[in-house]
């Protein structure tokens, strides 16, 4: 019988400033016509003081608002605990979590925001390397045109692995995110770079308990793997990570639940499962088969 995915832990509200403006309930209300059991919310969180004019924004009733302005998250953490209310009845867990854009040196700044509000999931990301943004198009190839294959590969294991060892993090995003528009400039060799450089990552994550997300937004970008790849999820099943999150990345309505039960099957095969997070802590999800979800 089809194992159905039924939640979606990756979705970009209007408080992001490259989402649209559909708000915390319009997600909600598209979350409940697709069938899902619980979303968590991950607006971004950028810090890095180079950037500082460029994304270290979050938008608040329609305006930019510099991310260190915590009326935001004041108002974010609004949102989210009346949707929380709202839809208990539907069956609908609604959930607060952050996507991070770890960058060296912001530890503490980052420490000191994500310890101020009752986050339920804190996602780290790779968003730049060197402080140029590997996950814009427009961006992107001034960091890729300047490097050889070999400089892109240290650079970027290496900030992964300082990320992972700051236990900041609850998941790790899109781990293979360099493939993107990397791939542009080197090729299919870039889909291989990880092999002798992420094992070790991976068993630092599961030593310390973290989870990896299984990201389904390469496919609207024409990718043909999630990120990360198949042989990329394998790695981290053999490295023992246990828990694994999936999330469509939506930055609008019409992506959310974007190739969710795909992701579903594809743990599934690896004998993997897909975990939610209250308060930081992960438990795992179980996939209902069709017709009895609820
Ligand atoms: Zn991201
Ligand atoms: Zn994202």
């Amino acid at each position: 019988m089809l194992k159905l995915a039924r939640t979606d832990y990756h979705i970009h509200p209007h408080y992001s400033i490259d989402a649209s403006r559909a708000g915390i309930k319009d997600y909600c209300y598209r979350a409940l016509e697709l069938g899902l059991a619980e979303i968590c919310f991950t607006t971004h969180l950028e810090l890095d003081p180079m950037r500082t004019e460029i994304d270290n924004f979050a938008v608040l009733n329609g305006e930019k608002v510099p991310v260190y302005n915590r009326a935001w998250l004041d108002q974010y953490f609004v949102d989210i605990e009346r949707a929380q209310d709202e839809f208990r009845g539907d069956n609908l867990q609604v959930k607060a979590g952050i996507e991070v854009g770890y960058c060296r040196g912001c530890e503490k700044d980052i420490e000191n925001i994500i310890d101020s509000y009752p986050f339920d999931f804190v996602l780290g990301a790779i968003h730049c390397l060197n402080h140029i943004s590997i996950s814009s198009m427009k961006d992107s190839p001034r960091f890729f045109r300047t490097r050889s294959l070999s400089q892109v590969r240290t650079e970027y294991f290496t900030t992964l692995k300082e990320a992972v060892e700051t236990g900041l993090f609850d998941a790790i995003a899109h781990v293979d995110l360099y493939r993107r528009y990397g791939f542009r400039q080197f090729g299919p060799q870039i889909l291989t770079i990880h092999r002798g450089a992420i094992e070790p990552i991976f068993r630092e994550m599961a030593r310390r308990g973290m989870g990896l997300e299984i990201n389904t937004s390469s496919r609207r970008r024409g990718l043909a793997e999630f990120h990360p790849s198949r042989e990329i999820i394998g790695l981290a099943a053999e490295a023992g990570i246990k828990i694994f999150t999936i999330g469509s990345d939506a930055h609008s309505l019409d992506q959310v639940g974007e190739c969710l039960d795909e992701a579903q099957a594809l743990l599934e095969e690896f004998n993997l499962v897909n975990h939610v997070y209250s308060r930081r802590l992960a438990t795992p999800f179980p996939a209902r088969s069709a017709g009895c979800n609820r």
